[in-house]
């Protein structure tokens, strides 16, 4: 039988996550809520999401609008096994103590919230195991999702010794018309280390990782520059045939046109993607290079967009649903339409029987 999500806070994330669940013949989307009725509440009517409002003194607003509501958030809470949280950061976790654990539901939380307020972190590559059957879980931040899938990778084959990285993050959403910097570099924060490092170890404690992050005058991506010293020798063409095999990765060559954030989300339009959405993250396939022990790579991470995959990965662990991370992992892309790398890097470009392999192992494709 289908588990029954709602999701709790239709905004960027939330709207994402919504057509994500709807997309899942193992989920049933019964419901959304919002607090107030503005185009968003349209177009979540449109598609048939049941609309619930966040209290009940907001209901008529939206009845005034014209728009049929099924009742509060508390009342949505009846209806559902899972709750996704997507409210604004540190809402969640208020949300927590009022109205999911009354309600006894289980709860998944997005990246805005504390790892101490929730408990467990989570990323499908990484610990899909450890959020099976629990309660409350936190699908860590696009940020942290991008490290976490691109580190699990490396250290699957070569062994994290040391990660450095250097975030250049993106100011604003396209949506958020009232933040900055419109012309600034912004040292965010000015102190090292940034909360990024941290953040990847609430889910992978035992990686040694330290990060700095910049805030520059863009909405469409951020962008990564990994550094990281290895435990065993590994080459280039090693590397990206493990990044190649992982779906949710895209390798991107600025030869192909690819040389920046702003060409890659115009080849998700071009994919007819939602949203532009890029679920995978990018990797310039130029930028991996491996200096005696140190591997380097540049990453582009689509904030909208990666951890819609981790919140239906998240969903089916918490229900128990699936226990098998990579089954899940492949159902999920499957539904939602991930494809992975454009085309393979240059060094499996004349390796035919190579790739068949990967497409085998990595995503079932019959050789
Ligand atoms: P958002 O502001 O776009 O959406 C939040 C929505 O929740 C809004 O529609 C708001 O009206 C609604 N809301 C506010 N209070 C509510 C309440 N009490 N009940 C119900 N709805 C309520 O925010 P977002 O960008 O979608 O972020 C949501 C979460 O996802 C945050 O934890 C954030 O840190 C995290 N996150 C955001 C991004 C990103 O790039 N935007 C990426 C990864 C994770």
């Amino acid at each position: 039988m289908a588990v029954k999500v709602v999701v709790n806070g239709y905004g960027n994330i939330g709207k994402r996550v919504a057509d994500a669940v709807a997309k899942q013949d193992d989920m049933k989307l019964v419901g959304v809520s919002k607090t107030r009725p503005n185009f968003e509440a349209f177009i979540a009517a449109q598609k048939g999401y049941p609309l619930y409002v966040a209290e009940e003194a907001g209901i008529n607003a939206f009845r005034e609008a014209g728009l049929d509501v099924a009742g509060t958030t508390a009342d949505m809470l009846h209806e559902a096994d899972v709750v996704v949280d997507a409210t604004p950061e540190g809402t969640g976790a208020k949300n927590l103590e009022n109205l999911y654990k009354k309600a006894g539901i289980k709860a998944i939380f997005e990246g805005g919230e504390k790892h101490a307020a929730i408990g467990v972190s989570f990323n499908a590559y990484c610990n899909y195991e450890r959020a099976i059957g629990k309660d409350y879980v936190r699908v860590v931040s696009c940020n942290t999702t991008g490290l976490c899938r691109t580190l699990y990778a490396v250290d699957k084959l070569a062994g994290i010794k040391k990660a450095r990285v250097v975030l250049v993050r993106r100011a604003a959403d396209p949506v958020q018309v009232k933040k900055g910097p419109i012309n600034a570099i912004i040292p965010n924060p000015p102190t090292v280390p940034s909360h990024h490092g941290p953040d990847v170890n609430t889910v992978m404690p035992q990686w040694d990782i330290t990060t700095m992050a910049v805030l520059v005058p863009t909405t469409l991506m951020h962008q990564h520059n990994v550094m990281i010293e290895v435990e065993r020798p590994v080459t280039k063409e090693e590397l990206l045939t493990e990044f190649y095999g992982l779906r949710r990765i895209m390798l991107v060559r600025a030869s192909d046109g690819l040389g920046s954030t702003a060409e890659i989300i115009e080849l998700a339009r071009d994919m007819g993607r939602p949203r532009y959405d890029l679920w995978e993250i990018a990797i310039w396939e130029e930028s991996v290079n491996v200096v005696g022990n140190e591997v380097f790579y540049m990453q582009g991470i689509h904030q909208e967009a990666d951890i819609v995959l981790e919140n239906v990965d998240c969903i089916r662990a918490v229900a128990g649903l699936e226990k098998d991370p990579w089954k899940s992992i492949r159902k999920t892309d499957e539904a939602v339409g991930v494809t992975g790398s454009l085309r393979p890097p240059q060094c499996l470009a004349d390796k035919p029987e190579a790739l068949r392999e990967i497409h085998y192992k990595a995503w079932g494709v019959e050789k």
